[in-house]
C-alpha cells in the first residue's frame, strides 16, 4: 500500500475533479463517537440477543426484551457527538461537492453534524413508530415511558405496538430508501463509503453498482473488505482522521 500522504494527495485529486460524490457509511464512521459496532467483538450483538421483527410481532416477551435492550443502550448514545468524519462529510456537502448520503447507520450523527441529503437504510434509533397506524414519537418520549416503568409501550392512539423507527432483522428494506439510494449510487462519478465492511447486502452491492457505471471508489475502513480491489485509493486509518485531513487540504 502507498504511503498515506501519496494515498493522501490521490483522494484529495479524486474528490477535487468529481462532481457528483455519493457518500456510503456503515458502522465505522461512528465508532469514534463512542458508538459500538453492532457486529464487531465487544458490540451490541455479542451482549445482547437479535430479536427478529418476527419475535417482536408476536411476543410479549420479546418485546420486553428489545426494549429492555434499547434502554440499555440509550443510555450509551443518547450524548454521543458527531466526530469529525461526520463534519467532514457535511462540510462537502456544503461545498456542493457530496449530492447525497446513504447510511446503514441509525444514530442520526449525520444529521447533526449538518448533512441534509441523508438516506436512511437502517432507519432512525431517534424516533419511534407505531407499526399499526404509523404514529412518530421522539425516541426521548418513549424512553420516558420506559423509565416510569413501561415495558412493552404501545399506542396511544390506537394500541399497535411501539417500535423503534428502524429496521430489524426480519424486517425488508425501505422500498423507497433503496430506490433513492440506487438513482444515486449510479449516477454518482465517486462514491465514498466510509466504515462498512461490505460484508452483507445491500451493502456489498453499493459500491460494485458505482463501479459498473464508471465511478471512482474511494474506501476508508479498518478492514479489509471483498471489493477492495475496485477501489482507486484505500484507507485503513482512522476516519475521523482521513477525512478530517481530506477537507483541510481542500
Ligand atoms: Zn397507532
Amino acid at each position: 500500500m502507498p504511503t498515506f500522504e501519496k494515498r493522501l494527495t490521490k483522494a484529495l485529486t479524486l474528490l477535487q475533479s468529481c462532481k457528483n460524490i455519493t457518500a456510503f457509511t456503515g458502522a465505522g464512521i461512528s465508532t469514534e463517537s463512542g458508538i459500538s459496532d453492532f457486529r464487531s467483538k465487544g458490540g451490541v450483538w455479542d451482549r445482547y440477543r437479535i430479536v427478529t421483527y418476527q419475535e417482536f410481532i408476536s411476543s410479549h416477551d420479546a418485546r420486553v426484551e428489545y426494549w429492555k435492550m434499547k434502554r440499555e443502550l440509550y443510555t450509551e448514545i443518547k450524548d454521543a457527538k458527531p466526530n469529525r468524519a461526520h463534519m467532514a462529510l457535511a462540510e462537502l456537502e456544503h461545498m456542493g461537492k457530496l449530492k447525497c448520503l446513504i447510511t446503514q447507520n441509525i444514530d442520526g450523527l449525520h444529521q447533526d453534524s449538518g448533512s441534509s441529503n441523508v438516506i436512511e437504510l437502517h432507519g432512525t434509533n431517534r424516533k419511534a413508530v407505531c407499526l399499526e397506524c404509523g404514529k412518530l414519537w421522539p425516541i426521548e418520549e418513549v424512553q420516558e415511558w420506559l423509565e416510569s416503568g413501561e415495558t412493552d409501550p404501545s399506542c396511544d392512539a390506537c394500541n399497535g405496538f411501539v417500535k423503534p423507527a428502524t429496521i430489524s432483522f426480519g424486517q425488508s428494506m425501505p422500498e423507497a430508501e433503496m430506490v433513492r439510494a440506487f438513482e444515486c449510487v449510479s449516477n454518482c462519478d465517486l462514491l465514498f463509503m466510509i466504515g462498512s465492511s461490505l460484508q452483507v447486502e445491500p451493502a456489498a452491492s453499493i459500491p460494485r453498482e458505482a463501479y459498473s457505471n464508471g465511478a471512482k471508489l474511494i474506501y476508508v475502513n479498518r478492514t479489509e473488505t471483498p471489493s477492495d480491489s475496485l477501489a482507486d485509493v484505500c484507507f485503513r486509518e482512522n476516519a475521523g482522521h482521513v477525512l478530517g485531513e481530506l477537507v483541510n487540504m481542500f
